[in-house]
Order: C-alpha cells, then structure tokens, then sequence
C-alpha cells in the first residue's frame, strides 16, 4: 500500500530532534512520498537540503504563506522568484525542473489588515504557476468567498490580456474548509483536488459532507504535520504516517477498501503534482 501526504512541514522546529525517525515511521505506516510546504523563502534552502536527502521520498515547494508576508512584499517576490528560477531553470533558461508554488492563498482568520497585499502575493504566484506550467498548494482560511472571487477575477483579466482561454490553474486546496458547493466552483474555475487531512476525523466536522460530494478522484491525503492531527492523535503533534489514520477514516466514510483509497488517492496526486 502507497499513500501520499501531500501537505507536511518537516522543516518546522517540532521535528527538528526527529525528523530522520518520522521519515522511517511514515515509511513503515505506507506514507511512501511526502511533499513539504513551503511557508516563506527562508525555509526553501532547508526544504531543498532535507528533500535531498531523501531522493524519491520528499519532495519541495516554494510559495510565500499570506501569514508570512514580509514588511517589504516586492523584495520578498524578488528573493522568491530567485530561487525559483534557480531550481526550475537550466543556465540556458529552459525550464527543467517542476515543482508546487505554496503554500500561497488568503488567510483572514488571524489577520485582515493586510488583504490587499494577500491578493498582490497571491496574483503574482498564479502568474508564476501558469507562466512555468506548476501546480499550487492553497492555503485559504476563513476566505472562501473571497478566494472564489478573486479567482473569477484573475481568469477574467488573463483572459482579456491574452486575448484567449488562459491556462487553467491546477492544484490542491490544502485543508479544505469550505462547504460543498464552494468546492465544485472552485473546481468549474481550475483544475483544484481537494485536499483532506485530520479535519475530516473530528467531531462536527463537514469535511466528511464534502469528501462524499466531491467523491474519491478528486481527494487528495495530507497532514499538515505538526498541526491538526486526527483522532486518534488528535491533541498531539500531527506526523505523515499519521496520513494513514485520515485514510484508513476515508475508506470507512466511503463504504470502500482501504487500498481503494490509497491507490485512487496516490494516483490523483502523482498526476496532478508530477511527482
Ligand atoms: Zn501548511
């Protein structure tokens, strides 16, 4: 069995005494690739350096977290896109390398003064990810509307500087915390998985409402490690092996196999993520 957490942060200070340990524990759990969120372009050379490690295994992302603007959003762009290129181009500039601009979005559950700058960050990475042909890691908290606006926005001004259809972004709404509908039409706008991690193992939640919607071809499995574990972990520091508890809960909600959802949910990742 190969599952696929498509949303850690082993770079984060709660694994800094483990991190080699968690691999080999998620690696025992089925977790067979991780893919490590990128909050802010001073974690990328310590993504870049834990992913080389482990070849096949980890995987990196770039993107600035709209929790982790800088003061100075134009030089943080500029120092982003810097490593950027520096990682998806030849000396000659053909693009050679893929890989996720994330984790990028509109957060306004802890801070709405700046929402303005979100969407400038935000707009300037979409372009990034369609100009390079890379998928996105979304982050959206408390702002689905919003997101949904801005969205139609975005593909409207695309399309009337390009004259033509643009092309359709792609990626993983990380976390989903929306509600049904707000999914499919984030999914009529781009190419969006919906990504679910231990949310969809608590009380109350509506993830299970969504998942069952949405159906399993459009799922992807993450953690969000060390945040947000599912139960039985809930409480505790969230890891990638524990992938396989929020699967195993998904095969259950869903009336399939365990091994249904790994392979469905692998796959769609694969796919969409190039990995
Ligand atoms: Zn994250």
């Amino acid at each position: 069995m190969k599952i696929i957490d498509t949303h850690c942060h082993l770079i984060s200070k709660a694994f800094t005494t483990d991190v080699e340990a968690c691999i080999i524990h998620a690696q025992e759990a089925g977790i067979s690739k991780m893919v490590l969120a990128c909050c802010n372009e001073t974690e990328f050379p310590q993504i870049i350096a834990l992913c080389n490690r482990h070849p096949g295994v980890l995987f990196p992302s770039i993107g600035i977290h709209p929790e982790d603007m800088a003061e100075d959003i134009d030089a943080q762009l500029a120092a982003t896109r810097q490593l950027l290129d520096g990682y998806c181009l030849a000396d000659d500039g053909r693009l050679v390398r893929r890989l996720p601009i994330g984790e990028i979005g509109f957060d306004l559950y802890w801070d709405k003064t700046r929402f303005d700058d979100q969407k400038r960050i935000l707009q300037q990475q979409f372009d990034w990810a369609l100009t390079y042909d890379l998928p996105v890691l979304l982050h959206i908290r408390d702002a689905m509307p919003q997101f949904l606006e801005f969205l139609r926005q975005y593909i409207i001004n695309k399309k009337n500087t390009a004259n033509a259809a643009p092309a359709r972004l792609r990626g993983i709404l990380h976390c989903y915390s929306g509600n049904v509908q707000e999914a499919f039409e984030a999914m009529q706008l781009g190419d969006f998985m919906i990504g679910i991690g231990g949310t969809l193992t608590y009380k109350n939640s509506k993830v299970p409402e969504v998942a069952k919607a949405v159906g399993l071809n459009r799922i992807v499995l993450e953690t969000d490690s060390p945040y947000l574990a599912p139960i039985p972990h809930r409480g505790h520091r969230n890891e990638p092996a524990y992938t396989a508890d929020t699967a195993r809960f998904l095969a259950e909600l869903l009336g399939i196999s365990l091994e249904e959802v790994a392979e469905t949910t692998t796959r769609n990742a694969e796919k969409l993520l190039g990995i």
